[in-house]
This record gives C-alpha cells, sequence and structure tokens, in this order.
C-alpha cells in the first residue's frame, strides 16, 4: 500500500513527487513513457521564475534527479484504469493507495503532415506565449480558428513583424472580440478556406506551402508556425472516478479535488485557464498538499 500514487511523471506529477517525499510519504509515480512529459520538446524555456534560460530536457532533467534524490519510486509502466476509488491498474500491475494524483497532461493537435515532428523547437511550436519571443521582429504564421489561435495571433503581432493568420474555413470559431483587434493590425493577414499542405526547409523549417479550396496554392517564407488546433487530453480512463468537461479536461475546484475523495488531478490534464510550466508545478505542490491532509 502506497500513501499516494501519482500518474504521469510530467512536471506537475515530479513536483507532487518532491513535495511528498519531503513529508516523507510513501511514492509511486507511474509513467507510459519517458519522464519530464510535453517540455521534453521545449528549445527552450524563458519564462520560468528565477531561470534566465534553459532546455526543456534540461528542465525535465534536474526535476527528475531531484525527484530521484529524494528515492521517490518510478516506475514505466501505462496506467488503463483507476479501481474501486484508490486502485491503479496498469498494462503490468495492480497498486493500491491511500490517494491518487493524476497528472496525464494533454497533447497538442497535431498537423499530422510531413516533417511536422522534425521541425518541433526548430520553427514549429504550439505554445505562442511560451515561444513567442523567439520570433521578435520575424515573420510567423498562426494555424487554426478557435480563441487559443486568434489570442496567439494577437499576442504574436506585438512581437513579430508579420503574422499570417491561417483558417481551414470561411469563419472563425474564435470570438469577434480578438478577430476585430486581429483586422485593425497592419502586420496580420488573415488567410481563410486554406490548409497547410507542407513543410519545407533544410535543419529548420523555412517556408510552408497552403492550400486553398479552389486548389489554388501559395508558399508563404516564415520564421516560424504556431499550430493552435487544439489539445487532446487523455482522461477518457478516468471517467468512472471524476468528471470530465465537454474537451475531456478532468473538472476540480481551486485546491484541485475532483468529486471522489481523496483524487487530486494536477497541470495540464486539469480545466484551467493556462496550461505552462508555472501553473503545472503549482498544481503538483497543492496536489501533494491537499493529499497528505487526507491521509492524515
Ligand atoms: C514544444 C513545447 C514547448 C513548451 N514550452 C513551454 C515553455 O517554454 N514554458 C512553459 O511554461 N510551458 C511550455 N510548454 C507547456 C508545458 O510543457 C506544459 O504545460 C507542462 O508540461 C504540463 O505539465 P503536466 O505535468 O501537467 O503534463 P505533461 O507534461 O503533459 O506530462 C504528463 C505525463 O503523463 C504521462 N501519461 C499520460 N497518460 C498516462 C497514463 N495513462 N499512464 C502513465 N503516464 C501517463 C505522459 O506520458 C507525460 O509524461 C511547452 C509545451 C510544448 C509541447
Amino acid at each position: 500500500m502506497y500513501d499516494v500514487i501519482i500518474i504521469g511523471a510530467g512536471p506537475a506529477g515530479l513536483t507532487s513527487a518532491l513535495y511528498l517525499r519531503r513529508a516523507n510519504k510513501k511514492v509511486l509515480v507511474l509513467e507510459a513513457k519517458n519522464y519530464g512529459g510535453q517540455i521534453v520538446n521545449a528549445n527552450k524555456i524563458e519564462n520560468y521564475p528565477a531561470i534566465e534560460s534553459i532546455s526543456g530536457f534540461d528542465f525535465a532533467t534536474n526535476l527528475y534527479n531531484q525527484v530521484k534524490k529524494m528515492e521517490a519510486e518510478i516506475k514505466f509502466e501505462t496506467v488503463v484504469r483507476i479501481e474501486d476509488e484508490k486502485t491503479v491498474i496498469t498494462n503490468n500491475n495492480e497498486y493500491k493507495a491511500k490517494a491518487i494524483i493524476i497528472a496525464t497532461g494533454s497533447t497538442n493537435r497535431k498537423l499530422n503532415i510531413e516533417k511536422e515532428k522534425d521541425f518541433i523547437g526548430k520553427g514549429i511550436s504550439y505554445c505562442a506565449s511560451c515561444d513567442g519571443n523567439f520570433y521578435k521582429d520575424k515573420i510567423v504564421a498562426v494555424n487554426g480558428g478557435g480563441n487559443t489561435a486568434l489570442e496567439d495571433a494577437l499576442y504574436l503581432s506585438d512581437l513579430a513583424s508579420k503574422v499570417y493568420l491561417i483558417h481551414r474555413r470561411d469563419e472563425f470559431k474564435g470570438e469577434d472580440i480578438y478577430l476585430d483587434k486581429l483586422k485593425n493590425k497592419d502586420n496580420v493577414e488573415i488567410i481563410l478556406n486554406s490548409q497547410i499542405i507542407k513543410l519545407e526547409g533544410k535543419n529548420k523549417l523555412e517556408k510552408i506551402l497552403i492550400k486553398n479550396k479552389k486548389n489554388k496554392t501559395r508558399k508563404l517564407s516564415i520564421d516560424g508556425l504556431f499550430i493552435a488546433i487544439g489539445q487532446e487530453p487523455k482522461n477518457e480512463i478516468f471517467k468512472n472516478v471524476v468528471d470530465l468537461d465537454e474537451k475531456g479536461y478532468i473538472i476540480t475546484n481551486n485546491d484541485v479535488c475532483t468529486k471522489t475523495q481523496g483524487i487530486y488531478v494536477a497541470g495540464d490534464a486539469r480545466v484551467k485557464n493556462l496550461r505552462q510550466l508555472t501553473t503545472a508545478v503549482s498544481d503538483g505542490s497543492i496536489a501533494a498538499t491537499m493529499a497528505i491532509k487526507d491521509i492524515k
């Protein structure tokens, strides 16, 4: 019997493990892939307080080593469900705990075209507030039609020299308030009814090819492409113990508690306005503190 099982070894889950080990709790972290979560893909992090600049890999490795030093148990197994509110089932085993922290994050929806993976961190980003600053006075494109894409385009229009906003439909899903502001920006060009069909570049992204509904193509030279076509949380497997919103994020109160006593959610997996490192580690520390109270 563990005191707490943490599902996911991203920034949120590892922070929970750190807090729990410092309180001398018996902790098991279960991770489906590699430690570090999404941040491993970040070329540079420059928005984490007190760290001017660090690669995503170094950030994740520092955190992982810090947690290992505190002797948290970490196993690389995929969780498939939670049973009777205290049992965590993985693809290999079954573990029991007094409390559970879900920190499974989310993934950015991909365009799924050739070279997309190769250019992540080399011209392709899924997070304008993380990476926008690297494109000061450069030419960027934003792909998407919801509020995130519109907000990203607005944010980038104050940094970049030119912003192309590319959307596959003839209308945006995002709110008019953002669109009206964008239309008043001299450096924003809105391209509707168009899809990105090809990414070009040698060691980094240099050009994108777009095709409109009439099959007309156009090549754009850009320094950065921000893909904002949504996120995919992975919480369906927890539906028996938590409530999900319409997008699949777990509903919690401000103290990251779910509807089930003893089950908490930290990081990108839960309903929130900002999915970043600062909010993930903040959630991780709160979840651990709530779990400690619960065990008592
Ligand atoms: C390319 C990129 C660059 C970024 N740059 C920045 C930046 O500069 N600054 C910033 O603040 N934020 C940045 N972010 C966002 C930041 O990485 C996330 O907000 C943060 O990682 C969320 O942490 P998390 O622990 O909640 O989730 P995640 O990082 O998503 O980690 C969740 C972990 O849970 C694991 N998992 C999922 N399901 C299961 C399961 N069933 N069983 C076991 N394990 C499971 C996953 O494998 C993963 O390791 C960036 C994101 C990306 C993709």
